[in-house]
């Protein structure tokens, strides 16, 4: 597995790759979903719920990991119909989703599947600050739309590994990061 895999609009993966590595999740989800992630992605992310949850009263849980790329296709061509053109600055079109390798997690709290950024704002600054220790990125951070492409999506995670904390430590995207190293 490549932990540094760059997807974005500009680069997809085939429609039809599968992961060869995705795990159960074993523990709650929202909405009881049945959700697979990738075998490392798995173990960090329980790990940083485990210790986010020690510290906040409203769990988080994890609300999205691997979507098949038919799975991405519907569900854009539904929030194209809802909102337009708009749709295509949140939903990445098939083969273009980090979500199809099993690596990005999306979190949501329990007491609202639908939480507003505003209203977990201290949980996801704790995201924010925390994140890389477990080998995660926010993936979508403010201020940098332009680069990745996406408005700011603090619940959606990206497991890397280790090169997190220097992505953490110098602000980068993973484009930033593939242009000036990879
Ligand atoms: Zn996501």
């Amino acid at each position: 597995m490549n932990y540094l895999i760059l997807i974005n609009k500009q680069n997809g993966i085939p429609k039809d790759y599968v992961p060869n590595n995705l795990v159960l999740v074993k523990i709650p989800t929202i909405n009881n979903q049945k959700i697979y992630l990738e075998k490392m992605t798995y173990k960090q992310i329980k790990l940083l719920l485990k210790d986010m949850n020690k510290i906040f009263p409203r769990k988080a849980l994890i609300n999205s990991g691997y979507r098949p790329s038919f799975y991405q296709e519907n569900l854009l061509n539904d929030l194209i119909k809802l909102k337009g053109e708009e749709a295509l600055m949140r939903f990445a079109p098939p083969g273009h989703s980090e979500h199809q390798t099993g690596l990005a997690v999306d979190l949501a709290f329990v007491d609202n599947a639908n939480s507003k950024i505003d209203d977990y704002q201290n949980e996801y600054e704790w995201i924010s600050d925390n994140a890389h220790k477990y080998g995660f990125i926010i993936r979508y951070p403010r201020g940098k739309e332009k680069i990745t492409g996406y408005n700011y999506e603090p619940w959606h995670l990206r497991y890397i590994g280790d090169d997190a904390k220097i992505l953490y430590k110098y602000n980068l995207t993973l484009e930033e990061y593939h242009e000036m190293f990879i």
